[in-house]
């Protein structure tokens, strides 16, 4: 018998494993390479890499550059292994035994599973009817359970909604531990809660290259936060913990982010064009999103599930997840991938 560590296997497996979708719109992902003038500028520097030496100044120069766009000093920021690694670290460095996190639900799943990485006693505040988030409670729950950290993801990930800057900084006024906001579809939205980190030192503002900047394969994400935070959290990581390959195709993407900007528009427009006729489609109910993708809740959501898996298009699912029964997440594709999967939905609506 091997004996592996207290509560290792009761923890859930996040299940990667994928099928050969016609049209990938499960996972949040861009469903664009990179622009081919970022490409060609990230492989000429690929092409040159030390590939026998540990990352060097590789990780400053990414900071450099994210520290003059928010105005902040490199010390700052954190860059991750993806924004789960920071995550991760965060639950890590404020939870352990019998430390309390609250965080709202539905939320992005895997706060649960950090919660339960870290031993850590996980504080669900349930969001009202809409998915909106009642900021009495949020703070309520902070206060009465004297949490060690606060979560928030805005916009929300699988919801779709915003908590408005507004409400964020109020919540910021109301408690005193560390508080994340996970800014992941942000610039889908616009509004980031960025601004308010010289004004609230407690704040810790969590981004990824993975979704906007289509940069999922690289795993690369960072955090801003005070100069302290910073540094207590870099303790909780590996040395050279994001390799030089994701480093400088990140430090390029972010050089060249202004090439994006119309992209991440055309996802704006098709998201809101994909509302639209989604609410021709009177069985459904199709909650406001600042992302993406769009959350829709439907009866027969299991069926139709299965029938876009049929003609591979996948989709995310939430089985029974809490509050999110009978619901589906669509990512926002390309224009004919949107039309594609739109015209499968109506088909099945118009059989069953
Ligand atoms: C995708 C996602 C992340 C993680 O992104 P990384 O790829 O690890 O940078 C974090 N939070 C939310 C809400 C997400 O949807």
């Amino acid at each position: 018998m091997l004996k592996y560590r207290d509560g290792l296997a009761d923890l859930p497996t996040y299940d990667t494993t994928e099928e050969d979708w016609n049209i990938k719109i499960n996972a949040n992902e861009c469903n664009m390479n990179l622009p081919p003038i970022v490409e060609d500028r990230v492989m000429g520097r690929l092409s040159r890499l030390e590939f026998n030496r540990y990352p060097n100044t590789e990780m400053d120069d990414l900071k450099e550059q994210i520290a003059a766009n928010f105005g902040l000093q490199t010390e700052n920021i954190l860059i991750g292994n993806g924004s789960s690694e920071i995550l991760e670290k965060l639950f890590f460095a404020f939870g352990g035994k019998n430390r309390k996190i609250v965080y709202p639900q539905p939320s992005f799943s895997m706060y649960g599973i950090y919660v339960k990485y870290s031993e850590s006693m996980g504080v669900p505040v349930e969001l009202e009817e809409d998915y909106s988030l009642d900021a009495e409670k949020f703070i309520t729950a902070v206060k009465s359970s004297k949490a060690a950290l606060a979560v928030i993801c805005t916009p929300n990930n699988p919801t779709g909604n915003v908590v408005p800057l507004g409400t964020i900084e109020y919540i910021a006024q109301n408690i005193t531990c560390p508080f994340v906001i996970d800014e992941a579809y942000v610039e889908f939205y616009g509004e980031s809660a960025a601004g308010l980190l010289s004004k609230y030192p407690q704040l810790i503002v969590a981004r990824t290259f993975s979704k906007a900047y289509g940069l999922a394969a690289a795993r690369v994400g960072y955090m801003l936060a005070a100069k302290e935070i910073t540094a207590m959290i870099d303790k909780a990581c590996m040395p050279y913990h994001v390799n030089v390959l994701s480093l400088v195709t990140a430090d390029i993407v972010y050089q060249m982010r202004h090439e994006f900007v119309p992209r991440i528009q055309m996802f704006i427009a098709e998201r809101k064009r994909m509302i639209k006729q989604l609410k021709t489609l009177p069985a459904l109910t199709v909650y406001p999103s600042e992302t993406n993708f769009i959350l829709i809740k439907y009866d027969k959501a299991v069926e139709l599930n299965e029938y876009l898996e049929n003609i591979r298009i996948g989709v995310r699912s939430f089985g029974n997840a809490p509050r999110l029964t009978n619901c589906l997440r669509i990512t926002i594709g390309r224009r004919e991938e949107n039309d594609e999967w739109f015209k499968a939905l109506k088909d099945f609506m118009e059989r069953v």
